[in-house]
């Protein structure tokens, strides 16, 4: 397989991700011909901001292939490298990484910053813009639908404080003429019928 085949792999966790309400980025780890490593976005759905596709398909390689170093892995990720997940790729030591779009926001092989040139004890080779129309394609659309939803879903309102709901049911009571401690008394006052 090339490299186009194991970006489609990744390709197919990111639309997973995409079906679970996620940010759509998945990643293959491969080795001599084998998918050692897959992972997806989680942030959501685990409540952790660690749950990144590269993370998760590094730690499930270490644990196949017994060991921390990747160095004779490729990892394939569809969207680029933010730095978290770049310095654990420099921490596995993986010699090549293929990414599919770039992130002008938080990519960190060569868009924000590029950690892979700079003077740490590993520098992986990198290779851009495989499937980068598909994984582009996908992050926009999901973008897409969750604007939409954001904008036809009720509008938020904040909770009422307990004292505010309170203060707006004895009102409520008053109006409608039933017993109120403070209110009730100053009724009785302003009755005709019982003033002398
Ligand atoms: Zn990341």
């Amino acid at each position: 397989m090339d490299d186009r085949s194991y970006m489609e792999q990744a390709l197919a966790l990111a639309k997973e991700a995409a079906q679970e309400g996620e940010v759509p980025v998945g990643c293959v780890i491969v080795r001599q011909g084998q998918i050692v490593g897959r992972g997806r976005n989680r942030r959501e759905t685990d409540k952790t901001a660690l749950g990144h596709a590269e993370l998760e398909a590094i730690s499930d390689a270490c644990k196949n292939l017994g060991g921390w170093r990747l160095w004779d892995c490729t990892l394939y990720v569809t969207l680029e490298p933010c730095p978290m997940c770049a310095g654990a790729i420099i921490n596995a030591r993986i010699p090549r990484v293929v990414y599919g779009a770039a992130d002008q926001k938080a990519g960190s092989c060569g868009s924000v910053c590029d950690l892979f040139s700079m003077a740490y004890n590993h520098h992986p080779q990198v290779v851009c813009g495989v499937c980068e129309a598909e994984a582009a394609a996908l992050l926009s659309d999901f973008f897409q639908r969750l604007r939409l939803t954001l904008k036809t879903r009720p509008k938020w309102r904040p909770k009422q404080s307990l004292q505010e709901e309170s203060d707006e049911m004895e009102s409520a009571n008053c109006r409608i003429g039933s017993a109120c401690p403070d209110c009730g008394a100053a009724a009785m006052q302003l009755d005709p019928g019982k003033q002398t």
